[in-house]
């Protein structure tokens, strides 16, 4: 079995495209993962899987962690970022080949299922129905009762964890991520008491609607740096959140953030490979680790989650994808055993399901481990044929 074609497919899943993997064997398997980034350069993965192509083509597509290492020393000088991405990407997709060969689901291939089914959250809750509520069909967020409702919804539905963002909801609804929108003074990334304030009536709401069990999780992300961080962790304290999560660079300020407040701190979505985990699992910077199985590929999410368990910490994969990229994160999650819980986006375009062959069983704020050969879902190339990226 050799490797024949690798292909990098993208589509406008509405305010951001998603990317895939395909590689094809010469016998005529196809192995898929998911390698969407929306936070450099989406054009930029396609080239570099050229790039690495030739090093995958004609290979066995069996070998992979000798392939993810051929990889790693052609890219050796420019590590992380993109460069991980599609390795990550190669790495899964063969993986998915491997495992459809054998006739066996991917987490066969490491000693699992260490569990029969992983608990998950409603990610970007709030957040979507601000920024995107016309490409989801969701209800505009326009008010806190709107807030508190969705909240009840969350519980409604089964799920006892949500994570939400910096949302001011409106008439137009406001959700500042990663200071995008540019402009003077945003690098600073002050915190203001109008900022705190909203923070504190978006909490409140989704307390109101949820109840005291509901796990309540609030990511800043990139927003602010250390004194801002700190600001907000000691407001949200009386939320007694489930964690908070913050992206930081420096593993020293993220310890000292974590010192300095009751809430737990989960972070590190943003960093690549045990290399960039282990300085942060040193200084003790996190009570939970955020592991992009996506970006790192499956070979180094083992690997960090292995370091992360002889630190005493727990995993919550990042995934804020399609539905291939929450299979493949719940195999990574079969095949560990220091998972906390799994991110899953709720609200996304309404064709999210038709692109997928199959579709995560979710039940109770819990999902099923897929059973299938491989991922357990391949992706339906109709269906992303319809919504090009970018739009003609
Ligand atoms: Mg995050």
């Amino acid at each position: 079995m050799k490797v024949k074609k690798i292909e990098t497919l993208y589509c406008d899943a509405g305010w951001r495209p998603w990317i895939f993997l395909k590689i094809t064997t010469d016998d005529g398997l196809v192995g898929w993962s998911e390698i969407t980034d929306s936070h450099g350069s989406p054009r930029g993965l396609k080239g570099i899987v050229e790039d690495l192509s030739p090093a995958v083509i004609g290979q066995d597509p069996r070998a992979t962690e000798r392939i993810y290492w051929d990889l790693y020393r052609h890219t050796r000088q420019s590590p992380g970022s993109v460069i991980q991405k599609a390795i990550g990407g190669i790495e899964n997709a063969l993986l998915d080949i491997k495992a459809k060969a054998l006739g066996v689901p991917v987490y066969e291939l490491f000693g699992g299922p260490t569990r029969d089914s992983i608990r998950v959250y409603w990610s970007h809750c709030g957040t979507t129905r601000a920024r995107a509520w016309q490409v989801t069909n969701t209800k505009k967020l326009a008010s806190y009762d709107d807030v508190a409702e969705l909240g009840r919804e969350v519980i409604q539905r089964g799920f006892t964890a949500l994570k939400t963002n910096i949302v001011t909801p409106g008439d137009k609804p406001t959700v500042p991520m990663q200071g995008f929108q540019g402009g003077s003074g945003t690098t600073d990334q002050n915190v203001s008491f109008e900022t705190i304030a909203s923070l504190e009536r978006l909490m409140t709401a989704f307390r109101a609607g949820g109840g005291d069990s509901l796990g309540l999780i609030l990511d800043l992300n990139f927003n602010f740096k250390t004194e801002g961080n700190l600001s907000i962790a000691r407001a949200m304290e009386p939320f007694k959140l489930m964690w908070l999560e913050v992206d930081c660079f420096d593993p020293a300020a993220l310890a000292h953030v974590r010192r300095s407040t009751t809430l737990p701190i989960c972070s590190g979505e943003n960093v690549y490979t045990n290399r960039g985990f282990r300085p942060y699992f040193e200084a003790q910077s996190m009570d939970v680790a955020s592991v992009d199985v996506i970006w790192n590929g499956f070979s180094q999410s083992r690997k960090i989650a292995d370091m992360a368990e002889t630190y005493e910490l727990n995993v919550a994969p990042h995934n804020y994808y399609s539905h291939l990229a929450t299979f493949i994160s719940a195999h990574l999650c079969a095949t560990i055993p220091n998972v906390r819980i799994l991110e899953v986006d709720i609200d996304d375009v309404p064709w999210k399901d038709e692109l997928v062959t199959a579709v995560p069983a979710i039940a109770r704020g819990e999902m099923s481990l897929p059973t299938a050969p491989g991922w357990g879902a391949d992706v339906n190339e109709t269906v992303l044929k319809q919504h090009p990226w970018p739009k003609a």
